[in-house]
């Protein structure tokens, strides 16, 4: 067993959690030790306007990485309060599998034997016949104060320990938590196959030259690549995120990566330490596809004949589908998925009029294609996108259809805007190649027929629900004792010039 380390845990900062003060946290963390880990974050996931996450709690993108892969255990360290919401959303997309949780209090995370308790978990849990891996994740609490999972064995009878700080102060999107245990992980495995003999990934056949992608995709999308790749004498590599350990090892030996989600820094930083070139953006469209190809065709070093041949195949059959289905409307697009700008590229190429795209995710050099191509085009693109920003933009373009985040289509059907979530509707259909040029037309016609609709419910409910009448329906609501705005607002007045007094 490791000894433990000294302790050097402060207090439980004041206000801690999502809610209390990035910079507090920020200052406990790094007195607290972790100087070096919340430098790398900053240099990885720079800030923007906005210094919290305004979606879910960001460690939910490590977790779920994660939960996803097969005979890999994962356990949280952090309050109780957020280990709950993790836990539940995590279910709440279907994990169906155990998190593992080692709870504090005040004087176990003071003591330091908190980092005790995670390592009799990790000790406990560490069964080679059930896992190859454990991951453990400090909250935002255990990494303001500290807590060294760094010093955690490295592997215990052959089961790897991955710990890693994901705290909310430190990773602005869950986006980018899912970069954190992908590049944590690509880095293990990389180390261990520059070491030796590694395990055979799952499919892998001798001599294939493979693109590895980088991204969560829709189900079908990797195979709509695989058909681009394939007339290129390619196939694909298991894509990261992975789903078991030894797809790492088959990733890292493709020939070529393909960054489809731009935000993974911490995992292309292990693909070059592998010596694997990397190119952005993505297959979408006929101009996306056809740049896309060549830059796979020079990446992977593909005969021009081979890459002539496959464009002369697959471009037709894209632009067919395009044409097929032509988008006539005005779009603005929002999320925090990552692939906000291939989406405004798909509608725009297929005619739809994109004023304004904006992603939560930070800009990197992996999306500067896209930018450039939608930008030509009068397209703003605003990387880390806050919320009033996207609501913003969306009451300046007056869109026939906003595609965005849960609050702004919520803003946007308040105001008989018709809307559609990101993440549910639009990240759930393929994207790329033949298959993702058709796939929007259908749901912009649906949703902006439905405009009309909306402002007739938007006239019907005028003034229910609206902020001072909320809970009241139609029956009406309670009358107002007379003049009492008037005396409350006497009052609060009276209150500031007294406190401006003492304060004087
Ligand atoms: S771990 Fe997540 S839910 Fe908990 S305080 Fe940090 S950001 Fe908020």
């Amino acid at each position: 067993m490791d000894t433990l380390p000294p302790t050097t845990v402060p207090q439980e900062p004041a206000g801690s959690g999502c809610h209390g003060g990035r910079e507090t946290m920020l200052a406990a963390a790094k007195a607290a030790g972790k100087s070096e880990v919340m430098d790398k974050l900053a240099a990885d996931y720079p800030r923007g306007p906005h210094d919290q996450p305004q979606s879910m709690c960001p460690a939910f993108g490590s977790l779920r990485v994660g939960l996803r892969m097969r005979r890999v255990q994962t356990i949280l360290s952090g309050s109780a309060c957020c280990v709950y919401g993790l836990t539940f959303t995590s279910h709440f997309y279907g994990a169906r599998r155990s998190v593992g949780y080692v709870p504090f209090n005040s004087e176990t995370l003071v003591t330091g034997k908190l980092f005790e308790d995670i390592r009799d978990a990790v000790h406990a849990s560490a069964k080679p016949e059930e896992c190859d891996a454990i991951v453990v994740i400090n909250l935002c609490v255990p990494t303001a104060s500290g807590v060294p999972l760094e010093l955690l064995p490295k592997q215990i009878d052959g089961v790897r320990v991955i710990g890693i700080d994901v705290p909310g102060f430190g990773v602005p999107t869950h986006a980018e938590a899912k970069d954190v245990l992908a590049g944590a992980m690509l880095r293990y495995a990389r180390t261990e196959a520059e070491m030796g003999p590694v395990a055979r990934p799952r499919d892998m056949v001798d001599g294939d030259r493979t693109i590895a992608l980088v991204g969560e995709l829709f189900p079908a999308d990797p195979m709509g690549i695989g058909a681009l790749l394939g007339p290129m004498g390619l196939k694909l590599a298991p894509a990261t995120p992975a789903r078991e350990w030894r797809d790492l090892y088959g990733a890292l030996g493709s020939v070529a990566v393909a960054a489809v989600h731009p935000f993974y820094t911490a995992s292309i930083r292990e693909f070059r330490a592998a010596g694997r070139p990397i190119v952005g953006s993505g297959p979408v469209g006929v101009e996306g596809t056809a740049a896309w190809m060549d830059a796979i065709a020079k990446a992977a070093e593909v005969p021009a004949a081979a890459l002539d041949a496959a464009k002369a195949r697959l471009l037709p059959a894209i632009k067919a589908a395009m044409a097929a289905a032509p988008i006539k409307a005005r779009i603005t697009v929002s999320g925090y998925e990552g692939s906000e700008l291939l989406v405004a590229r798909l509608l725009s190429e297929a005619g739809a009029e994109v004023p304004y795209v904006g992603t939560a995710c930070p800009r990197t050099e992996w999306s500067d294609a896209d930018r450039e191509w939608l930008e030509a085009r009068g397209t703003h693109v605003q990387y880390r996108a806050s919320l009033e920003q996207d609501v913003h933009a969306m009451l300046d373009a007056k869109p026939d259809l906003a595609l965005g985040t849960t609050p702004l289509v919520q803003k946007a059907k308040e105001l008989g805007i018709p809307a559609l979530y990101f993440t549910n509707m639009v990240s759930a259909r393929p994207l790329f190649g033949p298959m993702g040029a058709g796939s929007m037309a259908g749901i912009v016609a649906a949703q902006t027929k439905g405009r009309e609709r909306f402002a007739r419910m938007v006239s019907f409910f005028e003034g229910v629900g609206t902020p001072d009448r909320a809970g009241y329906g139609f029956a009406g609501k309670p009358e107002e004792p007379a003049g009492f705005r008037d005396r409350q607002r006497k009052l609060r007045a009276a209150k500031a010039k007294a406190e401006e007094a003492v304060g004087n």
